[in-house]
C-alpha cells in the first residue's frame, strides 16, 4: 500500500484543511490535514496499527484512488490509460484544413510567408474533397465509430465554402446512412462567418465555431490585421452578433508578452455584449515562435515566451498551434495546452471573474496527436497526426489514396513512439498532461521526444481549482 504518485494537494486557509485530487482518477477531496497525513503515514506503517477511524479514512482514499497497491499499479493504470485513449475507436475525428490560403496578415501565423503567399497557398479542390470524403467513409466503415467529429481549419477555412458545404453535406448524408451521429466545428478568424454560413450548416450538424480575438481593438487589430492593414475587429464582432443565437460561439486568442495585458479589456468589452451569456468558452493561449537558436535563453526585454525543456532552467510551456477541435469540442485534447505560467493563469481567473466558461488549466491532455483515429487532412489529401504539424510536409505520416513513401513512413514511427511524458519522472500531472504540446517541443526544442512543461501554471490550476471547490462548498452550506 502506498500514496499515488499522481496525488496532488493544496492547503486550504480553513483551519488544518487540504485539498486532495487524483490526476488519474480525477477524485477531489476536501478532508482534515491528519487524514491528509495519512498519506505520508501510509506508506511506512503499512496495514498494521491503524484505529478504526483511520481504517476509515484509508479506505476512502483508497477508493478514490489516493493510496494504490505500488508504484508498478500507478504506472501500469496510467500506460493502460493512454493506450486505451490511443486506441478509442468510439469517435472518427478529422480536422480538415480546406485552404492554407488566408485573408488575414497575423505576425504570428504558422502558416507560410506574408508577401504572395495568399495567391500561391495551397486549396483543396472539390475533386480531393470527393476523394477525401470516399477516404473517410472508408474509415467509419473500418472502425465502427459510433460519432464522427469534423473540423473545418486552415488558413481561412470559409476562403474554401465550396469544399466546406461538400464535405458536411456528403459526410453528414454518410454518417446517417450508417447510424452515426455527426459534429461539426469551424475554427475560424470570424470574418466571413455570416448567418448565412452557419445557416447552410446548422442542418449537418454544426456543433460550434471557434473565433479568435488576439487582445481589445486596438490590439487586435495591430495582431491580426487584414492583408491591406485594415483593422478586423468590428467586422468580426458583428459577425459574432449574428450568429451566437444559431450556434456555440468559442472566443480564443493568442497572447504574447506585449499583449497580454489587453486582454482584460477585451473581457470587459465581451461582457457588456447582449451575446456575452451565448459564449460557449473563452480561452486564451501564448503564441509560440521558433527560436532563433534553439534553447537560447531569453533575451532580456523579449516579448515572446520561449518554451524550456523541463528539467532546465524554468520548466515548461505547452501551447496548441491550431487549438483544432478546441473551445467547441467537449472531447478535444487541444485546450490541454492553454497555459503560460503566470500569464496564463492570471488570464484563467480574469476570464473566469467575468462569469465566462473558460478551461480549469489542471486537465488539459492527453490531446488530438495522442488518438490513432485523429487525422489532420492538408488540402492535397496528405494526412498529419496534428494540425500544428500540418504546414511542414516532412511531417506527413500518409496520404489519402494510401501511397507509401519512406519519409511518411519515419513520420509515421516517429509519432506512433510519441511518449514524451516517459521523460517527467513521476510527475502527477502526467495524466493529465501526457507530457504538453509536441507542436511546441517541435518547434523549441527541434524534437518531439521532449516534453514541454508548463507545470507552474498547472499547479496555479489547481490552487484556483482547490480554492474555488472549497468556495462552493461553503456555499452550498451556507444555503
Ligand atoms: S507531465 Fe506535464 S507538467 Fe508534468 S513534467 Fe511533464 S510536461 Fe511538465
Ligand atoms: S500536439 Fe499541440 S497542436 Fe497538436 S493537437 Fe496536441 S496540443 Fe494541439
Amino acid at each position: 500500500m502506498q500514496p499515488s504518485i499522481f496525488n496532488v494537494r493544496v492547503p486550504l486557509e480553513a483551519a488544518g484543511e487540504v485539498f486532495l485530487m487524483n490526476t488519474f482518477t480525477d477524485a477531489q477531496l476536501i478532508v482534515s490535514s491528519d487524514v491528509a497525513d495519512l498519506l505520508d503515514k501510509v506508506e511506512q506503517q503499512g496495514t498494521n496499527g491503524w484505529t478504526s477511524d483511520e481504517r476509515d479514512a484509508l479506505t476512502t482514499l483508497a477508493e478514490n484512488g489516493f493510496i494504490v497497491e505500488s508504484r508498478d499499479a500507478d504506472w501500469n493504470n496510467v500506460h493502460q490509460y493512454f493506450q486505451s485513449v490511443r486506441e478509442s475507436r468510439d469517435q472518427l475525428r478529422m480536422t480538415v484544413l480546406t485552404t492554407l490560403q488566408c485573408n488575414f496578415a497575423c505576425d504570428y501565423c504558422i502558416q507560410g510567408d506574408h508577401g504572395d503567399y495568399n495567391k500561391t497557398a495551397a486549396k483543396m479542390s472539390l475533386e480531393t474533397a470527393a476523394r477525401v470524403a470516399a477516404w473517410a467513409e472508408r474509415r467509419l466503415d473500418d472502425l465502427g465509430a459510433r460519432s464522427y467529429a469534423l473540423t473545418f481549419f486552415g488558413g481561412e477555412p470559409l476562403l474554401n465554402l465550396p469544399v466546406v458545404y461538400y464535405l458536411a453535406e456528403r459526410m453528414w448524408n454518410a454518417c446517417q446512412t450508417r447510424g452515426v451521429s455527426m459534429l461539426i466545428n469551424i475554427i475560424t478568424n470570424g470574418l466571413l462567418l455570416t448567418p448565412e454560413v452557419v445557416d447552410r450548416l446548422v442542418p449537418f450538424g454544426l456543433n460550434g465555431v471557434k473565433i479568435t480575438l488576439d487582445g481589445d481593438r486596438d490590439t487586435h487589430n495591430r495582431m491580426r490585421p487584414l492583408r491591406g492593414g485594415q483593422g478586423t475587429f468590428d467586422k468580426i464582432i458583428n459577425n459574432v452578433r449574428q450568429i451566437a443565437h444559431k450556434t456555440r460561439v468559442a472566443i480564443g486568442g493568442n497572447f504574447d508578452m506585449e499583449t497580454a495585458d489587453s486582454y482584460p479589456a477585451l473581457l470587459d468589452f465581451l461582457k457588456e455584449q447582449e451575446f456575452a451569456d451565448q459564449l460557449s468558452k473563452v480561452a486564451f493561449k501564448p503564441v509560440i515562435r521558433e527560436p532563433k537558436t534553439p534553447q537560447a535563453p531569453p533575451l532580456p526585454g523579449s516579448k515572446f515566451i520561449r518554451l524550456t525543456a523541463v528539467g532546465e532552467s524554468k520548466p515548461l510551456g505547452g501551447a496548441c498551434m491550431s487549438s483544432a477541435g478546441a473551445a467547441v469540442s467537449t472531447t478535444s485534447g487541444c485546450d490541454s495546452c492553454h497555459m503560460l505560467d503566470d500569464q496564463m493563469s492570471f488570464l484563467r481567473e480574469e476570464t473566469r471573474k467575468r462569469g465566462f466558461p473558460t478551461v480549469d488549466g489542471v486537465h488539459m491532455g492527453p490531446c488530438e496527436i495522442h488518438r490513432r483515429h485523429a487525422h489532420t487532412i492538408s488540402p492535397d489529401g496528405s494526412l498529419y497526426a496534428c494540425p500544428g504539424f500540418a504546414a511542414d510536409a516532412t511531417q506527413s505520416v500518409g496520404h489519402i489514396d494510401g501511397r507509401t513513401e519512406t519519409r511518411r513512413a519515419e513520420a509515421t514511427s516517429r509519432f506512433e513512439a510519441l511518449a514524451a511524458w516517459k521523460e517527467c519522472s513521476d510527475c502527477a500531472f502526467i495524466p493529465v498532461c501526457a507530457g504538453g504540446c509536441s507542436v511546441a517541443a517541435y518547434t523549441e526544442l527541434g524534437t518531439i521526444d521532449k516534453p514541454n512543461c508548463h507545470k507552474p501554471a498547472m499547479e496555479a490550476g489547481l490552487i484556483a481549482l482547490a480554492h474555488r471547490t472549497a468556495a462552493e462548498r461553503t456555499a452550498v452550506a451556507i444555503n
